[in-house]
């Protein structure tokens, strides 16, 4: 029996997982297989207080894991894959096997959206990518477009500026979404233009991204853009899917928080971008692992 169970390991999970261990609860972090969240695919955090030339993300997520482990945290790298939350003790299930909590953290995350046409899904990882940090360096010297108008687009655009000769970034609006900050650093850079009001149709290439078949949204004119990658960042969606009838969801899937960071059923705490979908930065979801630990804390102590 755990005193809290924490699902998810990006900078909410593992600052609950730090707080949860040192005031000496009985800790269980279900990382995940793919652990670490958005930041193992970010390069360089610079907005992260405390390192004042940057981080690497996942050197950042490493550190919290270390520090987790410090104080006593158990952690196991796989998927929860179902949970009960209609008794007490909680139940949270990895394939067959089944941890018993008295409160649980959810602390899952958001996922990057994609557009959904056919030919995205099929050229995925043969030039379409939702990971400039990732994938940028094989287009070095190539022509690549990013899909979206918020900061991560913005961020993708400059990010594959060090390897690509153009980028185009396509927005379905003439205004941008994102801050003011990356705006400027876009349009200051000379590789990175814009195609204002336009949506993506359609990923062209047989085995690989040839060029993009795109639509003005005033106009309806279609057009083709010869590239040999798209970047899509549209934004992300809440990974909580297997929480589904156990606690109340909005509409859009997040964790919706009744009070402070108690879920509709009690004992159960949710954290970072599983229920944020306004501030989704990481030091607002290592801020809210720990309201989420000292909330869980107080709970399993007043039980
Ligand atoms: P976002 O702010 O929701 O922006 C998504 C962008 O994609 C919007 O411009 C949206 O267009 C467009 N879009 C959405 N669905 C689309 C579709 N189906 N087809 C075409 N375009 C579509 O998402 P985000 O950029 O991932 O940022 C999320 C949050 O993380 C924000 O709060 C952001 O500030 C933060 N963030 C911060 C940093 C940083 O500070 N360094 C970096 C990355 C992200 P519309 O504008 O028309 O809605």
């Amino acid at each position: 029996m755990y005193d809290v169970i924490v699902i998810g390991s990006g900078p909410a999970g593992l600052t609950a997982a730090v707080y949860t261990s040192r005031a000496e609860l009985k800790t269980l972090v279900i990382a995940g297989a793919v652990w670490g969240g958005q930041l193992m695919l970010t390069a360089e955090v610079e907005n992260f207080p405390g390192f004042k030339d940057g981080i690497l993300g996942p050197e950042l997520m490493d550190n919290m894991w270390k520090q987790a482990k410090r104080f006593g945290a158990e952690i196991i790298f796989e998927d929860a894959t179902n949970v009960d939350f209609s008794s007490k003790p909680l139940k949270v299930a990895v394939g067959r096997q089944v941890y018993k909590g008295k409160s649980v953290i959810i602390a899952t995350g958001a996922s990057a959206k994609w557009l959904g046409l056919e030919s995205e899904k099929r050229l995925r990882g043969r030039g379409v990518s939702a990971c400039a940090t990732c994938d940028a360096a094989f287009f070095k010297d190539k022509k690549v477009a990013v899909v979206g108008g918020g900061d991560t687009a913005l961020e993708e655009a400059l990010a594959l500026s060090k390897f690509a000769s153009e980028i185009k970034v396509i927005h379905r609006r003439d205004k941008l979404r994102g801050s003011k900050i990356l705006q400027q650093r876009t349009f200051k850079d000379p590789k990175v233009a814009f195609v204002w009001n336009s949506t993506v149709q359609e990923i062209l290439g047989k085995d690989r991204v040839e060029g993009i078949r795109l639509k003005n949204v005033e106009s309806n004119d279609e057009s083709v853009l010869a590239c040999d990658a798209v970047f899509i960042a549209i934004g992300h969606k809440p990974n909580t899917e297997i929480f589904k009838g156990h606690v109340e969801l909005d509409q859009a899937g997040y964790v919706v928080a009744r009070e402070a960071t108690m879920t509709s059923v009690e004992g159960v705490f949710v954290a970072g971008d599983a229920q944020d979908y306004r501030y989704r930065q990481a030091v607002t979801a290592a801020g809210a692992g720990c309201r989420a630990a000292l909330d869980a804390e107080k709970y399993v102590e007043g039980r």
